[in-house]
C-alpha cells in the first residue's frame, strides 16, 4: 500500500470505496498515476471536467480571476457571477439563477423554490414533491429524502417529510400520487443517471410536463449530471421538448470546480426574495469564471461532435457478444454486459481504462472533447475486457 493508501486508510472517513488507482496528475482525457502508469478518462470525475483535464482555456480564464479575486461573499457585486446567470438564462429561456456548489444544494434550492411557490400559491399545506423511484437527487437529509431509493435512506431517520415516489413512464403512478397528496412539484432526471442510465420516454417526459402545468404543480429537472452538452443538447430536457419550471445542475457545469445552479423559469423567478436562500461560497467568482468558459464552448459544433461520439459508441458496442444492451444519450451511456459490469471495469483498469459503473452497468461519461483516437482506443480495450 502507498503511503497515500495509508493516509486515506487512517484519517479519511470510510465512505467511499475507491478503485486501487492513484491520480498523480492529468492532461485532457488522459490521467497519469505517480509511478507514470497512463490512464484513459472515460468517468471525468464523474462527469465533471466536461473539457478535461487542465484544459488551456478553462484553465486561462480560471487563473485570469485568482490574480483578480477569489472569494467576495455574495454581499457584494461580481462579473463572472452576472455573466455566468445572463448565460444561462439567455441559453435556456430561464428568468433567474441562485447559485450554490453542488448538485444536492441546487436540488435544496429548487425545492426550498417550490415549496415557497406552492405555499404562496395554493397553501401551506401543498408542500408534497413527487420524484421518481430509482432516481437520485443528493446526500444531504432532504435531497436523500428525494432520492426513491429505500437503501440510501437506512439508519438516516426521520429524513424531510413531504416526498412521495412514483413509478418511472407510469404517468397513471404520478396521477394517482398528485390526487392522493397536496403536492407542489413533480422532480425527475431525464436519463436517471446513478439509477443506471436510464432514459424516460419521450411520451412519458411529454405528459408529465402536461399534467403539471394542468394540475398547477411545477416540473423541476434534475440536470445534475444530464446538464452541460451531456446528452447533445445542452440539457437533456431540449430533448423532450418541454420547458420545466425549474431546472438544476452541477456536475459539469464548473468544468471540474465546485458549482450548482438552481435555474428559475417565469413561474417561479419571483418566488425568492431578500433573506430566503443564500449560500457563502454560492457564485464563488473562480468557479464561476471558470463555468463561463465551459459553457461558452458548448456550442452547436461541439454538440454535433457529442453527438457523433455517442453514435460512434453506440454502434460499436451493437451485437458485441458479452453486450446485452446500451442506454442513454450522448456521452452518457450504459453498457448493460452479461458479466459483471464492476469485474470488466476492474479488468479495465488493469489495462488503462478509467470506466464509472452505474447499478448493473458500465457508465461512460467522457469529457465532451475527447479525442476521437483515444475513445476508440478505450473502446478496443473495453470490448477486450468483456470477451476476456
Ligand atoms: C451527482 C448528482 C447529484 C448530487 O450532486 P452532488 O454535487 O454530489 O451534491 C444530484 N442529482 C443527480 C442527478 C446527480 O447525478
Amino acid at each position: 500500500m502507498s503511503s497515500v493508501m495509508q493516509n486515506d486508510a487512517s484519517y479519511v472517513a470510510g465512505t467511499y470505496k475507491r478503485f486501487p488507482v492513484e491520480i498523480a496528475s492529468g492532461k485532457g482525457s488522459e490521467l497519469y498515476s505517480p509511478d507514470g502508469k497512463r490512464y484513459i478518462d472515460l468517468g471525468s470525475g464523474i462527469g465533471v471536467t466536461a473539457f478535461g483535464i487542465s484544459d488551456g482555456e478553462w484553465k486561462k480564464a480560471v487563473i485570469e480571476q485568482l490574480d483578480l479575486v477569489q472569494h467576495t461573499s455574495n454581499l457584494y457585486y461580481t462579473k463572472p457571477c452576472t455573466e455566468l446567470a445572463r448565460l444561462l438564462c439567455e441559453r435556456t429561456g430561464m428568468k433567474k439563477v441562485f447559485f450554490g456548489n453542488s448538485g444536492a444544494e441546487a436540488n435544496e434550492c429548487a425545492i426550498k423554490v417550490a415549496r415557497k411557490w406552492a405555499s404562496e400559491n395554493k397553501g401551506e399545506e401543498y408542500y408534497t414533491i413527487i420524484t421518481l423511484k430509482n432516481g437520485f437527487h443528493g446526500r444531504t437529509l432532504t435531497t436523500l429524502a428525494a432520492t426513491g431509493q429505500d437503501h440510501y435512506h437506512e439508519l438516516f431517520q426521520p429524513l424531510t417529510p413531504g416526498f412521495v415516489h412514483a413509478e418511472a413512464n407510469d404517468l397513471e403512478s404520478v396521477k394517482a400520487l398528485l390526487s392522493a397528496h397536496k403536492c407542489a412539484a413533480v422532480m425527475i432526471e431525464c436519463i436517471q443517471g446513478e439509477g443506471g442510465v436510464l432514459t424516460l420516454d419521450k411520451d412519458f417526459v411529454k405528459g408529465l410536463s402536461e399534467l403539471t402545468r394542468k394540475e398547477n404543480v411545477l416540473l423541476i429537472v434534475d440536470e445534475v449530471q444530464t446538464g452541460n452538452g451531456r446528452t447533445g443538447k445542452l440539457y437533456a430536457y431540449m430533448n423532450y421538448g418541454i420547458t420545466p419550471d425549474i431546472v438544476s445542475t452541477a456536475k459539469g457545469l464548473g468544468g471540474g470546480l465546485p458549482i450548482g445552479a438552481a435555474l428559475l423559469g417565469e413561474r417561479v423567478e419571483n418566488t425568492l426574495g431578500f433573506g430566503d436562500h443564500g449560500s457563502t461560497f454560492g457564485a464563488n467568482p473562480v468557479a464561476c469564471a471558470g463555468a463561463v468558459s465551459v459553457l461558452s464552448r458548448i456550442d452547436d459544433a461541439l454538440l454535433d461532435e457529442v453527438r457523433l461520439k455517442s453514435e460512434y459508441v453506440f454502434n460499436a458496442f451493437k451485437d458485441v457478444e458479452g453486450v446485452e444492451y446500451l442506454s442513454g444519450m450522448g456521452l452518457m451511456i450504459g453498457i448493460k454486459t452479461v458479466k459483471p459490469a464492476s469485474d470488466i471495469v476492474a479488468k479495465c483498469i488493469e489495462k488503462g481504462v478509467l470506466c464509472l459503473t452505474a447499478k448493473d452497468k458500465i457508465r461512460l461519461l467522457p469529457a465532451l472533447n475527447i479525442p476521437m483516437e483515444l475513445l476508440e482506443e478505450a473502446v478496443k480495450i473495453i470490448k477486450s475486457c468483456i470477451s476476456e
